[in-house]
């Protein structure tokens, strides 16, 4: 199957279940308290909550949810480029249930797709069910574990060696710090080549990419409340997510579960590979898919692990990037605009490592790629492509202009620091913890910040990539007194943002780096 035979093969299974599709709502989220939409619930909040009634007949639906986890409480901007299977940017697939059916429909229609339409041998399958500490929320989850136990007794598989407990971190779903949430019980697949589920049941929740999570089933229940407390909710709700790309990944990297020999990866799918050739078209280099291995020092990186690398942060950041500026949000100082901000700096700096340039840009060609890839099945892409390409072509350049300045600066910071702390050393004088070698002292970390437009997590990469590390403690003083400098001058700080109806950018009045609340004041033309 095709990633678009895949996402259709998931949207029509749940329509023969009379759930309703539904597009995917906007990456702006409605909930307070979130940068962007991070799961497929979030739209459907008020009606878990009993302030809204689903307009559904039956109260079931089905989508695919433009997701973007790169800040707050599910934040994957680190993994990306270095595993399988983390992006900032994914589909999720999702069928929800909105006081309607509950746990045994939601588990039998998993298995239902998963295993008999979709094929996928059982044995591979692990389900895991929410089981609590003491002093967690909930108890046991007896009944989902009895559900899942008939279903693999009917394929002759054992529900001991196939079911696994997890703990409240993998199996008590939250959206955030405050909202819906529940228990949960979620599907992994075992990819290793022999297939043996103690094996595979070991890898379960365990960062290994052998054995990977495709599937969520949420039982939402309580909602978090801002004390920390847990609130019943009048009526009990399915939320259920299953990451597409993921989904993509192990059915083409597999033959359709047929041949398991070798690693699947998502970004070796159809929904990647169109933006690999393109980047290789541009930058005269070949893609290669290979990963570093779990925690790798990544100063010994060969040459082609860093190409392969930059490729795959290189795409998966085109995606977060255009399809949020389709969605009106905008790279900026502050808050949501900021972590854009950064993200597309990460990308140029990535862009180096493949030989692009402030006279060889790359973002205005991908953009064209990947709308002719996915503009029909999200058409605002489509539509906002003109402001989406002029965007990036506008922020790659201006980054451009001062990367250089920026990482010569840094190199002289590296040698000046390590002169020192060599200097202090011969005499003697190097007894205080807080001077290290190859540790770069945060007020340097800041003014590559305020200078040269570093966000500190791309210092920090560059500095992984020498062996260095940075110091948290001088960065975050300075911060604190641009801060207070900037509030005693009342400056205003701006969030940025594009009105998808007239196509002009809107500055907000913020408050501070975490504030996601704005109020419009001001209307510019861009
Ligand atoms: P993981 O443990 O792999 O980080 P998760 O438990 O954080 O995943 P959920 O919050 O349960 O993920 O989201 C539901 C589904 O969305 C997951 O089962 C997975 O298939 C998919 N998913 C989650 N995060 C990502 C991501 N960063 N990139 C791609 N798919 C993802
Ligand atoms: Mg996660
Ligand atoms: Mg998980
Ligand atoms: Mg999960």
């Amino acid at each position: 199957m095709t990633a678009a035979e895949i996402r259709q093969s998931f949207l029509d299974f749940f329509k023969e279940k009379q759930h309703t599709i539904v597009p995917s709502a906007s990456l702006l989220p409605q909930s307070p308290g979130l940068l962007f939409t991070n799961a497929g619930m979030n739209p459907f909040v008020p009606y878990f909550l009993g302030v809204e009634k689903a307009p559904y007949d039956p109260p079931r639906a089905a989508d695919t949810q433009k997701c973007i986890r790169a800040g707050g409480k599910h934040n994957d901007l680190e993994d990306v480029g270095y595993d399988t299977y983390h992006h900032t940017f994914f589909e999720m697939l999702g069928n929800w249930s909105f006081g309607n059916y509950f746990k045994k429909e939601a588990i039998q229609w998993a298995w239902e797709l998963v295993v008999e339409r979709w094929g996928l041998p059982a044995h591979r399958l692990h389900a895991s069910v929410y089981a609590p500490q003491p002093g967690d929320p909930g108890e046991f989850d007896q009944e989902a574990w009895d559900i899942w136990a008939e279903l693999y007794r009917s394929k002759g598989c054992d529900p001991n060696a196939q079911i696994v407990n997890g703990n409240v971190k993998d199996n008590f779903w939250m959206m955030g710090e405050t909202g819906p949430c529940g228990p949960c019980s979620e599907l992994h697949v075992n990819l290793t080549p022999a297939g043996d589920p103690m094996e595979g049941r070991l890898l379960v929740n365990n960062d290994s990419d052998l054995c990977i999570e495709i599937w969520n089933l949420v039982f939402i229940q309580y909602n978090a409340e801002v004390d920390g407390s847990f609130r019943e909710l009048p009526a009990k709700h399915i939320d259920t997510g299953m990451g597409f790309e993921r989904a993509c990944s192990i059915i083409q990297g597999t033959k359709g579960f047929t041949d398991f020999s070798n690693k699947p990866s998502n970004y070796a799918t159809d929904v990647f590979m169109p933006i690999f050739r393109k980047l290789e078209e541009l930058s005269g280099k070949t893609y290669s898919n290979i990963y570093p291995a779990l925690g790798a020092d990544r100063s010994a990186f060969t040459e082609e692990m860093k190409d392969a690398i930059a490729f795959r942060v290189i795409a998966d950041h085109l995606r977060t990037l255009s399809f949020s500026i389709a969605d009106g949000i905008m790279p900026g100082n502050n808050g949501r605009n900021y972590v854009l901000r950064r993200i597309l700096r990460r990308a140029v700096r990535y862009g180096r490592q493949l030989g692009f340039s402030g006279d060889k840009p790359f973002f205005g060609a991908l953009v064209e790629t990947l709308v002719g890839e996915m503009g029909s099945v999200f058409p605002e892409l489509k539509n906002r492509q003109d402001t989406v390409r002029a965007t990036l072509e506008q922020e790659e350049a201006s980054f451009n202009q001062t990367l250089d300045r920026g990482l010569k600066r840094l190199a002289a910071m590296l040698e000046e620091h390590n002169g020192n702390w060599h200097a202090a050393h011969s005499l003697g004088h190097v007894f205080a913890s807080d001077f290290k070698a190859n540790e770069l002292p945060g007020e340097y970390v800041f003014e590559l910040y305020d200078t040269y437009g570093f966000p500190k997590d791309l210092t920090d990469l560059v500095l992984a990539e020498r062996g260095w590390f940075s110091k948290q403690e001088g960065f975050e003083r300075e911060m604190k007194l641009q801060q207070e400098r900037a509030r005693s001058a009342q400056k205003s700080t701006l969030v940025r943002a594009l009105d998808i109806s007239t196509d002009v950018v809107t500055e907000f009045v913020g408050f501070d780096n975490d504030s996601v609340e704005a109020t419009v004041l001001e209307v510019h033309e861009q």
